[in-house]
């Protein structure tokens, strides 16, 4: 199975939050792409940066308990990152 998404060829901001009949709108995946594809999107985005959202769920996409996790997952690469950071640092010292 092909591990990439196929390339961003545009990007589209929609304006469901503001519409009062719907408060909202969640992710729905390409046609080319496969559910697998979230797991990039969960990833590192270079070094720093990290993605939470239910976009980014492959057991939760389009839900809240999807986001959720996604948030604690984030999260927790986050911590991770910092506390391997500061391991780094201090070897330095
Ligand atoms: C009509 C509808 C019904 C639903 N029903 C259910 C249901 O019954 N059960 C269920 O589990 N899920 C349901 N969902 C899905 C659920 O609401 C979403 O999956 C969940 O809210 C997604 O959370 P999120 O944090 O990923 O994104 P969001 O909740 O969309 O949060 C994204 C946030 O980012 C903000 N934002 C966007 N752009 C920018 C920017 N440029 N700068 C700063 N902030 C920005 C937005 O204002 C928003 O607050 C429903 C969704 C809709 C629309």
């Amino acid at each position: 199975m092909d591990s990439s998404p196929p390339p961003c060829t545009g990007v589209l901001g929609t304006q469901w939050g503001n519409d009062p009949n719907f408060r909202g709108a969640y992710s729905s995946i390409a046609v080319d792409a496969n559910p697998h594809h979230r797991e990039v999107l969960a990833g590192h985005i270079g070094t720093r940066l990290v993605f939470a959202g239910e976009a980014t769920s492959i057991d939760g996409p389009a839900t809240l308990h999807g986001a959720y996790q996604s948030g604690e997952r984030a999260a927790a690469q986050v911590l991770s990152d910092a506390e391997k950071s500061s391991t780094t640092e201090r070897s330095y010292c």
